[in-house]
């Protein structure tokens, strides 16, 4: 079960010793303490010194990170650097005066094609920095970027994975990746500027709230400053490309990198429970192997509304599995620091030093290839047994998932005692 459940069980019990034996919860003492220590399985009592309990202040050095500048300047050079594979659009879009620009690197290894042919390969949409505080989203794209370029990095973790050397060639020249390194420029912006722990985008709208599956709905602890979803379904710039994107490419999967946690989710986020069907369960079981390969096995995995400990409303992967009906819709979150004060945001939702931005990065981008592996065990990733058995007859493509019971996590915690939300 991994170590998930555990907390949250922790997080139950700490909820009693803070509210019966207090009478009341002191919101110092839970903020400076418990949510941290909440995150630590086992490890749930008193304070303990050695936690920071107060706010670092924490700042991103633009020597480790990207600036934005900096960012486009890379998408630039990778797409003049393979102009066989890779292509940039950029997309702007206006509502009400407020406008919204954002770069989507289209990448086929096999060699660009037409939107129609690209209908036969395996089609996977991948967004990072929807969230503007979690620039390291924006860092495992440019490395995957860099690594579909030069795909022979690659290629050797794979043939490290027990696989054939031509395995991932082979899925990589059938697939093609439409990649947004930075969804949230206008939001990134205000975070640059300063403002580190801004989540929402360049007017205050929470694009991940802004999607149409049980939009607007607010539980009791819906906090405006993090989450407001807009005035509409699409009202925001961000959103409407996004499901433009996903309309025209109709992806196998959709993937929604975001920090502040370890966790894979899948459909429901705005219920506490994943979809019926065995599809669902086939996206549990490869979210499962992906826990084990890619996150050591701490990351929580399951249904975003039940392991995150809140329940989202209008968020972009309850979309585009509910109406879009994209097979593999994923949220995963690649980082947290659980120690950081809930003020400390650069802390809490990115690696501070060169060599753990580097370890994540190199991880996270990495994993985009192990589901690349895993994807033709989803019974609705169509073709690519034919397309590898008649083109190239890689039988080892042909991997059967096994039959693992589903899983779920145990209960719902409050959000309150999680810390900001993250997805
Ligand atoms: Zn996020």
């Amino acid at each position: 079960m991994g170590q998930r459940p555990d907390l949250q069980m922790h997080t139950a019990c700490a909820l009693c010793i803070a509210v019966c034996m207090d009478g009341q919860p002191d919101k110092q003492w839970l903020e400076a303490s418990v949510e941290p220590r909440l995150r630590q399985p086992g490890r749930v009592t008193r304070p303990s010194r050695d936690l920071p309990k107060n706010n670092t202040f924490a700042k991103p050095d633009y020597a480790i990170y990207k600036s934005m500048p900096a960012v486009f300047a890379e998408l630039q050079q990778l797409v003049d650097q393979h102009p066989r594979t890779m292509q940039l659009d950029v997309y702007n879009r206006s509502d009400e005066g407020y406008s919204a620009a954002m770069r989507v690197v289209t990448v086929e290894p096999g060699g660009l094609t037409s939107p129609e042919q690209r209908q036969n390969k395996l089609r996977l949409l991948l967004n990072f920095g929807e969230h503007g505080r979690e620039l390291v989203t924006v860092e495992v794209a440019l490395r995957l970027l860099r690594m579909l370029g030069n795909p022979a990095e690659a290629v050797q973790r794979s043939v490290e994975r027990g696989h054939g050397p031509h395995r991932l060639l082979t899925l990589l020249r059938h697939a093609v990746f439409q990649i947004v390194p930075m969804e949230n420029e206008a939001g990134r912006k205000v975070v640059e500027a300063g403002a580190l722990c801004e989540r929402k985008n360049g007017r205050g709208v929470d694009t991940n709230r802004n999607w149409q599956v049980h939009w607007g709905f607010r539980e009791k602890d819906y906090d405006p400053a993090e989450e407001y979803p807009g005035t509409r379904p699409f009202s925001e710039p961000e959103a409407a490309i996004l499901q433009g994107l996903a309309e025209q490419l109709k992806p196998h999967v959709w993937m929604n990198a975001h920090s502040g946690m370890e966790a894979l989710f899948m459909p429901y986020d705005h219920r506490a429970t994943i979809p019926d069907g065995p599809e669902a369960a086939a996206s549990l079981e490869i979210l499962k192997d992906l826990n084990l390969q890619s996150c050591g096995g701490r990351c929580a995995v399951g249904s975003g509304g039940k392991s995150v400990g809140y329940l989202a409303h209008g968020t972009a992967t309850d979309y585009m599995f509910e109406v879009q009906k994209v097979p593999l819709a994923f949220t995963w979150e690649i980082y947290g620091d659980l120690t950081a004060h809930y003020n400390d945001c650069f802390r809490m939702f990115n690696p501070l030093t060169p060599s753990h931005l580097q370890q994540v990065a190199s991880n996270w981008s990495e994993a985009i290839f192990v589901l690349l592996e895993l994807m033709p065990r989803h019974p609705q990733v169509p073709n690519v047994r034919a397309l590898s058995r008649s083109r190239h007859g890689h039988r080892e493509i042909s991997e059967e998932g096994g039959d693992e019971r589903v899983y779920l996590h145990n209960d719902i915690i409050r959000r309150s005692f999680l810390g900001p939300p993250t997805l």
